[in-house]
């Protein structure tokens, strides 16, 4: 306190405001330092698959450490088989398409490859225009991501507290408030992820930027739309 017979303080306000000013530089920093990790990561790594790997890694423990110490209130919708957010568009650094195009290449069978395919091509050139959303072409028919090991930072960092928020999202493109860590976390992983790709490109004097994840599968797999 200020002086003896005075509970209230404007130093006392100012003094906390400079404090919770400082904390709040802290916490941003905090995902500044785990962007700037994954950095090199990528850098260090002699592959791209592993340098995103490790990557994926790093986050899925940085979450586990922010649930530790920054306990959040309140409970997930989300759960295996429920696929609403998967109608919603996808942007996604270079890497992760090549990783993800690497992946169904090993991964798949010429049947299941043959399938993904067709949705590939069948999928609206103008998905923004449809009725309602089209769901995205690497859901399999247990309405489980087909690529689940290797999805886009963006996919990772969705998340939901109630499904009707979902519902509703998909059908009338209203907004589902999100766990700003999660968020953080996975913005973090595509800020160095297109730090790199942009170093990357400038090398070559071509300008990087997020791309569509159906048009840019598409290319990467040679499907005709
Ligand atoms: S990549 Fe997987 S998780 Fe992401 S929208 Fe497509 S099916 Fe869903």
């Amino acid at each position: 306190m200020a002086d003896s017979d005075s509970y209230y303080s404007a130093d006392d306000v100012a003094a906390v405001a400079e404090m919770l000013k400082q904390q709040s530089l802290a916490y941003d920093q905090l995902f500044e330092n785990l962007a700037k990790q994954m950095y090199v990561e990528l850098q260090r790594s002699d592959s791209e698959g592993v340098g995103l790997s490790q990557c994926y890694q790093l986050a899925e423990q940085a979450l586990s450490d922010f649930q530790q110490h920054f306990p959040s209130s309140g409970t997930l919708a989300c759960h295996k088989g429920c696929a609403h957010c998967c109608h919603l568009r996808v942007e996604t650094p270079p890497q992760v398409v090549a990783d993800i195009a690497a992946y169904i290449q090993s991964r798949f069978s010429p049947e299941e490859l043959d399938q993904l395919r067709q949705r590939l091509a069948q999928y609206p050139q103008h998905p923004e225009l449809a009725f309602e959303k089209p769901p995205c072409p690497l859901l399999d028919q247990n309405q489980q991501c087909s690529i689940y090991p290797r999805r886009p930072p963006s996919c990772r960092a969705f998340t939901s507290p109630d499904v009707e928020l979902c519902i509703r999202s998909v059908k009338q493109g209203s907004q589902v408030p999100q766990q700003p860590i999660t968020v953080r976390v996975y913005q973090a992983l595509t800020n160095a992820l297109m730090a790199v790709a942009q170093q990357q490109g400038a090398a070559q004097q071509i300008t990087v930027q997020q791309a569509a994840l159906v048009p840019a599968l598409r290319a990467a797999l040679g499907v005709e739309a």
